[in-house]
């Protein structure tokens, strides 16, 4: 198991993977977002070659609010324009998978509709992903594609797609966190993880593991069922960067203590 970060959209890359890698950590989750992360705006090359010199892997992941599913034509071709690109930039950088976050925002159209355009989107892409080596996986998001049969309107119609689980989203919005039931359908398709932590409700908090109410211990050990031991993205939020650290320490510490 690999535990890495994500960089801050605002800031440098390069400068990121500086102090991660400095922390020890062991791949870079790879957000394209502007204002300073913007996929025109880094050069991969220079990203790969970083990495490389620290020994770091690399996870691909897009920004959350791509309107991959707007009822607008041009809008979604535009998304599709730009998720090319991101997955041009993830090749190069050495990538093998890169992260979709299902979209929702259809306003006077039912959940048919804006479930239809996103596989119409993923559909799309597909071809090219292969092209460039790359595989393609939806994560969980809080509302709308957080339980198993939810998901399963995407995973289903298309095996290619890999599943991206978000241990804290699975904690919102939902009487109970969906971590167990979401792996127990899809765990055979788990590619990549990230865990935060929060108090349940509707707030994304990406608090510090054990700040929060999520029970990580138990979601480790369902990872391992599932024969996982891959990559864990800590997506703590805060400035300062003890939490992360102290994040990274208790992570590997309980990973280990379920060998
Ligand atoms: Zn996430």
């Amino acid at each position: 198991m690999l535990i890495g970060t994500m960089n801050h959209p605002a800031r440098d890359v390069l400068e990121e993977i500086e102090w991660m890698a400095e922390m020890g950590l062991e791949f870079l989750d790879l957000t394209l977002e502007p204002p300073a992360a913007a996929s025109w705006r880094v050069n991969p090359h220079d990203i790969r070659a970083s990495l490389e010199k620290h020994g770091m892997a690399v996870v691909g992941h897009t920004a959350f609010y791509l309107p991959m599913g707007s009822a607008f034509e041009e809008i979604r071709r535009g998304v599709i324009c730009e998720l090319r690109r991101c997955l041009e930039a993830f090749s190069i950088a050495g990538a093998r998978w890169m992260n979709l976050h299902p979209d929702r925002y259809a306003p006077m159209h039912d959940r048919h509709f804006f479930i239809e355009q996103n596989l119409r989107t993923f559909r799309e892409l597909l071809p090219d992903a292969r092209r460039l080596g790359l595989g393609l996986m939806i994560e969980n998001l809080p509302g709308d594609y957080n339980t198993a049969s939810q998901l399963g309107e995407i995973l289903d119609p298309l095996p290619e797609i890999g599943l991206h689980l978000d241990i804290g989203h699975a904690n919102l919005q939902v009487p109970y966190n969906t971590t167990e039931e979401i792996l127990t359908a899809y765990g055979t398709r788990l590619r990549h993880v990230h865990l935060h932590d929060n108090k349940g409700g509707h707030a994304d908090l990406h608090l510090p593991l054990g700040a929060g109410s999520l029970d990580v211990p138990k979601h480790l050990r369902a990872l391992k069922h599932c024969g996982y031991d891959g990559t864990i993205t800590l997506e703590v939020f805060t400035p300062d960067r003890h939490y992360l650290a102290y994040s990274r320490d208790v992570l590997r510490a309980m990973w280990d203590d379920l060998e």
